[in-house]
C-alpha cells in the first residue's frame, strides 16, 4: 500500500515534469482548476423546473408537469454558458473531464456543487435535499454508464462526482442497485427534444430494488440537459419503490 502510493506519487511528479497541468481558468501551473478559480465558478442563483424550464425555487418540477416525469427536481450547481454565451470554465473542465478523460477533475467539479448544496442548506435548510428532513433515507445514486461505454472511457464520470460528494457530506452511496440496460448514442449528439426522449427511453433498470425502497434518491450527473436522462432513472428508482428521485448536476445546459 505504501509503496504503492509512494510509486503513484513518483509517477504524478514525473509526469507533472513532462506534461505540466495549468489551470484552465488563469492558466497557474499545479492544478486542473485552481482554488481562486474553483471559488470565482458562479453559482446558480435561479433553480428551475426540469421539464418545462419555469423559475423554481428549489428546483423541483412544477405543478404543470407533475404528470410528464418522475424526477421530483433537479439542482444546478452552476451554468454551462457565461455572458454571450461564452463558454464557462465549467464547461470547459466538464468537456476536458469526459473526452479527455481527465479523472482528477472530478474533484474540483464535485466541489462546486457540493458549494452549491451547502448553500442552499444554509438559505433554506428546511428545503434541502441533503440536509431537510429524513435524513436517513437518503442515498446517492451516480447515473450509470452502459458497460461498453465505460470500459471505452475507463470510468464512469458521474460515479467519480458522486464518490466525492457522498463523502463530503458522509451520506451513503449506492452503485449497483441501479443499471443501465440500453446503449443509447449520447444525448449530446441528439438533436431534438423528442428525438432524445425517445433515445434514453427505458435505458434504466433498478436491479436491487431492496435498496432503493422507500428512500429519498439523489442522482448525481454531470450535466443534465433536457433532463430526460435522469427522468428515466427516477422512473426506474420509483418502480422500485424510491419514496423521491432529485438530481444534482454541475450544470445545465449542454
Ligand atoms: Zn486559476
Ligand atoms: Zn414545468
Amino acid at each position: 500500500m505504501a509503496i504503492k502510493s509512494v510509486l503513484k506519487k513518483i509517477s504524478v511528479f514525473i509526469l507533472d515534469i513532462i506534461f505540466p497541468i495549468y489551470c484552465l481558468g488563469c492558466g497557474a501551473e499545479g492544478k486542473w482548476i485552481c482554488s481562486e478559480c474553483s471559488e470565482k465558478v458562479e453559482l446558480l442563483k435561479k433553480q428551475a423546473c426540469p421539464v418545462c424550464g419555469v423559475e423554481s425555487r428549489t428546483g423541483a418540477r412544477c405543478f404543470n408537469c407533475r404528470a410528464k416525469t418522475e424526477l421530483d427536481g433537479v439542482i444546478a450547481a452552476a451554468a454551462y454558458f457565461g455572458k454571450e454565451r461564452k463558454e464557462s470554465l465549467v464547461k470547459k473542465a466538464i468537456h476536458i473531464f469526459k473526452y479527455r478523460f481527465v479523472k482528477d477533475l472530478a474533484e474540483p467539479l464535485a466541489a462546486v456543487i457540493t458549494r452549491q448544496l451547502k448553500n442552499r442548506q444554509i438559505a433554506k435548510p428546511e428545503k434541502s435535499i441533503i440536509f431537510g428532513p429524513y435524513i436517513n433515507d437518503k442515498i446517492i445514486i451516480p447515473v450509470p454508464l452502459h458497460l461498453k461505454r465505460f470500459r471505452w472511457r475507463g470510468f464512469n464520470q458521474a460515479d467519480l462526482l458522486a464518490d466525492n460528494i457522498a463523502k463530503y457530506f458522509d451520506l451513503p452511496l449506492e452503485k449497483s442497485a441501479l443499471a443501465r440496460r440500453k446503449n443509447n448514442i449520447p444525448q449530446v449528439e441528439v438533436r431534438d427534444r423528442r428525438e432524445r426522449m425517445k433515445n434514453i427511453k427505458d435505458a434504466f433498470i433498478c436491479v436491487d430494488g431492496a435498496k432503493v425502497k422507500d428512500k429519498i434518491v439523489i442522482l448525481v450527473d454531470d450535466v443534465a440537459t433536457t433532463s430526460a436522462t435522469l427522468g428515466e432513472c427516477a422512473k426506474a428508482l420509483k418502480n422500485s419503490g424510491a419514496k423521491e428521485v432529485w438530481g444534482v448536476v454541475v450544470a445545465r445546459g449542454g
